[in-house]
């Protein structure tokens, strides 16, 4: 994996179909002997005993950041921190019950004389944080885009209209590099984020086609929409067809045909309900 001076990826044995080939632990270090992880990952004795022997020669552990309350990603926080002594930081307690320290957005994290800040960029979960690596251009982007496979915006947790607000906000810092929790390093990082928010208003254009028609259920806007798509892999497709939909509810540009029927059929708002 590409990275930066100063950084070194340590790959979780935790391979999926949702994690890619394992989730990327990260440490980031200066010379004076600050060390930080960036996303412990699972509660994997080995894997946290290699993190610890691979900080070893840069001071030890000092802290932990959390990217979001994942458990691919956070899951090992705890017991890192009974190991190391270290101070674990998320966005939140409720998202990450490990933490001992929350961050606002925009937050600074010294490493030595390098920083890490902190950006609040929700979509993918409500608590999630990019780190921005200052001194490169870098950012460890947890799961806001992956180097492989595609990001789940899965409501309730997830929210694709704070996605997509997300996706522009690191679209307006320029990036060198994306090192992302799962998968290889992204070195087109304005090309990525412009296909994924490509990708994502792609979909929403077929979901108001699928809705032309007539008032339908996700079930059947799956079928017309992922057609081509094993059936396996349904049951995801509707999960991101719904964040579309409260995406576009909320937007006032589409309605529940039946206002009380929580899993009835969607339809497009009148023009009058716009705006
Ligand atoms: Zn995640």
């Amino acid at each position: 994996m590409d990275v930066p001076a100063g950084v070194e990826v340590v790959l979780a044995p935790n391979p999926s179909f949702m994690t890619g080939p394992g989730t990327n632990t990260f440490l980031v270090w200066d010379e004076d002997g600050s060390c930080i992880v960036i996303d412990p990952g699972p509660q994997i004795e080995e894997h946290l005993s290699r993190i610890i022997e691979r900080a070893q020669p840069h001071g030890g552990v000092s802290a932990i950041l959390v990217t979001h309350g994942h458990p691919d990603h956070v899951e090992g926080a705890g017991r890192l921190r009974a190991l190391t002594s270290a101070p674990v930081y998320a966005w939140s307690q409720e998202g990450s019950p490990a933490a001992t320290n929350t961050l606002a957005d925009g937050e600074i994290v010294p490493v030595g004389r390098r920083i890490l800040r902190a950006l609040h960029t929700p979509g993918h979960r409500f608590d999630h944080l990019c780190f921005l690596l200052e001194d490169s251009a870098a950012l460890f982007a947890g799961d806001l885009v992956a180097g492989v496979g595609t990001v789940v915006i899965a409501p309730p947790e997830g929210d694709l209209l704070d996605y997509l607000a997300s996706l522009q906000r690191l679209l307006a810092l320029d990036l060198r590099l994306i090192l992302p929790a799962h998968g290889p390093t992204i070195t087109e990082p304005r090309t990525l984020l412009e296909q994924y928010i490509a990708h994502r208003y792609d979909r929403e254009r077929q979901v108001l086609e699928g809705l032309a028609g007539g008032p339908a259920t996700v079930e059947t806007l799956v079928k017309r929409i992922y057609a081509d798509v094993d059936p396996q892999l349904h049951g995801m497709a509707a999960l991101s067809l719904t964040a579309h939909l409260y995406k576009l509810e909320r937007e006032g540009r589409v309605a529940r045909a039946d206002a009380n029927e929580s899993a009835g059929p969607w339809r497009l708002s009148e023009p009058a309900e716009q705006g």
